[in-house]
């Protein structure tokens, strides 16, 4: 029978090698230059850094790198503004919609380097009385509507939390509101925030602590990420230079009314107005802002909302760099982290580029050693992530026939280090290899393992498990396109901790140093992991995949799914047999994989294995790399075609998190029940197809 404990594997001499030589302070330097200038997509500094980033893929010995550019729909922000113009004299305002300098952090120093505003909103001037809508939740509206309130031409106001901020512009869009405001209510990530109190820092507003201060604002894509990803209007195929483009009317990506990010200091006035008029919720709509009972409104005096944008196609450059597997070089092992930030981005995502960096000059160090990886390694630098996952998306799209042929396995690091907590979340065929990695590195802060410190956090703050917490992948990084699109296995790696300036100007090199990673250790221990993780992948003769923890997996989703549609009383017979059966076909295939890792026990790198044996292991590997392809439904999930995977894909509703079976799901919600045996029915299939994947 399988052990729970994690499987002890002698260290190759390039995994020797991979565990000595990442630096903090390389890593530190990489970062000092990333978050040294704004670094928006599409702007003169994002090429600079593009540029910057293959020269030093090159210096480092990855002589195959160069830059991929792409043309794609982007805006900027011209003009904004947002006044309480009429009503009560005394709670007229003029919101300032600009960051506060902070003396100590140097960057902070020119706020209006990039304004405030969202990635992919609607264009245009709106006015109307504004109501609060809690988080802008589906329910959120319909609770308020229940309550008889009148949301036809307000403005929202909503706070951040819980969903993608875009599907919040899309409830309200969905209710007839002609505007949005999503504002950070100090509850949420600023200092009066409760989740997981105590936190290890002061909870108290940057700069006397990590969380998010009374000026500080989120920026952030407003596309409709979980109907459509990357350049709202290339759907489904690339952004190259002469492509043909769909108008950005026609996009469903795109919303429909304009709107705005706030301060919890700009939103408080628009609080006040609503104060004593229309329903208060229940608790759950509280904030923490004093002074005010969260009221929902409408006020009675106008907002005006400006929004005034340029829109327009613009080059955005990916860095892509090879190195040539020696042995199955038509598998490919693909390393991404995307550079492009809404400002200096020292967290997001730059701790992430830093970390690649980094990761590329110990390979570089390897390859000088003479190592040559048994697989196809590649180094991705995507651009316009924060828009919409977009330049990882026109990469795949046009990409995706070889891709579908040789893409194995796809690591992404979004942001690397917000603090000392590990977090993952991977196909359910990576969870050992993850285990296995993490017990071979120490955690710089706690002298135990990354396994043991990512155990103990994930049963205090999850719940109690013999092994470590491996999430599913939802969305909101550049993974989408490989898994979602593609059925390429993934990882998604951070460290995560008490992350208060996210997508603000305070996400700067400072904010880092004082309190994220002050010494750098994390960063070097995310390079560790990620290099040693890609060595596993790119050198066992062997790939370390597990169908048969897929297969549990999926017998747990079935079970969430009946609890899901319990209300509408359906069981799902015909995918519960196919995953039973292809539960079976997986044990069977991994007695067959135990028994041939016995016989490669000892054969350090493929080169050295026998002919009769490399003949099974190259078999092997084929279906360890095409298992989760079998998961694909070329149908696509209904009205979100793109989305291919019929395991997951981001909540319709949610965006961040992942929905299991969401085409099931889907047609639960939409209360179809033909569409609900209809997508039950193509769901089996594909579990049958990867099934049969593992066959002979
Ligand atoms: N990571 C970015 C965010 O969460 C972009 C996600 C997306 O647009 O898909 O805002
Ligand atoms: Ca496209
Ligand atoms: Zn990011
Ligand atoms: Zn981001």
């Amino acid at each position: 029978e399988e052990s729970t404990e994690p499987v002890e594997h002698i260290l190759t001499t390039a995994e020797k090698l991979m565990l000595d030589l990442p630096s903090n302070d390389t890593t530190r330097e990489f970062l000092k230059i990333y978050s040294s200038e704004a670094h928006l997509a599409g702007t003169d500094a994002d090429k600079r850094q593009a540029e910057w980033t293959r020269d030093k893929f090159i210096e480092f010995g990855i002589e195959d790198s160069k830059i991929e550019t792409y043309y794609t729909l982007i805006n900027y922000p011209l003009k904004r503004r947002l006044a309480l113009i009429s009503g009560p004299e005394e709670l007229q305002y003029e919101a300032e919609l600009r960051e506060d300098v902070v003396d100590e952090d140097e960057t902070s120093k020119n706020p209006d380097v990039v304004p405030t505003f969202h990635g992919y909103s609607k264009n245009g001037s709106v006015t109307g009385p504004v109501v609060y809508a809690n988080y802008g939740r589906l329910e959120d509206f319909q609770y308020l509507v229940d309550q008889g309130i009148d949301l036809k031409g307000t403005i929202a106001l909503v706070r951040y939390g819980g969903s993608f901020r875009g599907l919040k512009v899309r409830a309200a869009e969905v209710y007839g509101c002609v505007g949005a405001l999503v504002y950070s209510d100090p509850i949420d990530d600023g200092p009066l925030n409760k989740e997981g109190y105590p936190y290890t820092n002061p909870a108290e507003a940057y700069p006397d602590g990590p969380w998010r201060s009374e000026s500080s604002v989120q920026r952030g894509s407003v596309e409709y990420l979980s109907l459509i990803t990357g350049d709202p209007t290339t759907p489904g195929y690339a952004s190259t230079k002469d492509a043909p483009r769909i108008n950005m009317e026609d996009s469903p990506g795109l919303p429909k009314i304009p709107s705005l990010p706030l301060s919890y200091r700009d939103a408080l006035p628009l609080l006040k107005a609503t104060q004593g008029r229309g329903v208060r919720g229940d608790n759950d709509w509280a904030g923490g802002l004093k002074d005010v009972d969260y009221f929902s409104g409408p006020t009675e005096g106008d907002v005006v909302l400006e929004n005034i944008l340029e829109y327009k196609i613009t080059p955005i450059w990916d860095v892509i760099g090879v190195i040539k597997g020696s042995q199955e070089p038509d598998k490919a092992i693909i390393l991404g982290n995307h550079r492009d930030a809404w400002v200096y981005g020292a967290v997001d995502p730059s701790s992430g580029s830093a970390s690649m960096l980094e990761l590329a000059r110990v390979f570089g160090e390897l390859l000088k050693s003479g190592w040559q990886p048994a697989r196809t390694i590649i180094f991705a630098s995507w651009d316009q992530e924060e828009y919409g996952l977009v330049g990882s998306t026109e990469w795949v799209e046009d990409n995706a026939d070889w891709l579908s042929k040789e893409g194995t396995v796809y690591i992404n690091v979004d942001t690397a280090v917000s603090g000392p907590h590990f977090k993952a979340d991977a196909s359910p065929s990576l969870k050992n290899l993850l285990y296995e990695v993490a017990s071979n590195i120490p955690d710089p802060r706690t002298k135990k393992t990354v396994y043991e410190a990512w155990s103990e956090y994930t049963n205090r703050t999850i719940f109690p498990s013999a092994q470590p917490y491996v999430g599913q992948l939802g969305s909101g990084s550049d993974f989408v396109p490989f898994l979602d699109h593609l059925g390429i296995a993934s990882i998604s790696l951070s460290f995560d901790g008490d992350y208060g300036v996210y997508h603000s100007n305070y996400d700067s090199f400072h904010w880092m140093e004082k309190y994220g990673d002050p010494g750098f250790y994390y960063h070097q221990t995310m390079v560790k992991v990620w290099g040693l993780l890609t060595l596993r992948l790119a050198d066992s003769p062997i790939l370390p995949l597990h169908p048969g923890d897929y297969a549990d997996a999926l017998t747990e989703y079935v079970s969430r799914l009946a609890v899901y549609a319990e209300k509408k009383k359906s069981p799902f017979p015909v995918l519960t047999k196919a995953i039973d059966k292809l539960s079976k076909t997986a044990n069977k295939f991994e007695k067959r994989l135990r028994n041939l890792e016995v016989q490669v026990q000892g054969y350090e790198k493929l080169s050295d294995l026998p002919s009769h044996l490399a003949r099974r292991v190259a078999k092997v590997n084929d279906h360890l790399t095409f298992f989760e392809r079998g998961l694909l439904d070329p149908e696509g999930i209904q009205d979100r075609t793109w989305f291919k995977h019929v395991v997951y894909a981001p909540g319709l509703w949610t965006g961040y998190s992942s929905q299991v079976f969401p085409a099931i799901a889907d047609a639960l919600d939409a209360g179809d029940d033909a569409l609900v045996k209809h997508t039950e029915q193509r769901a089996a299939l594909s579990v049958n197809n990867a099934r049969k994947s593992l066959k002979n």
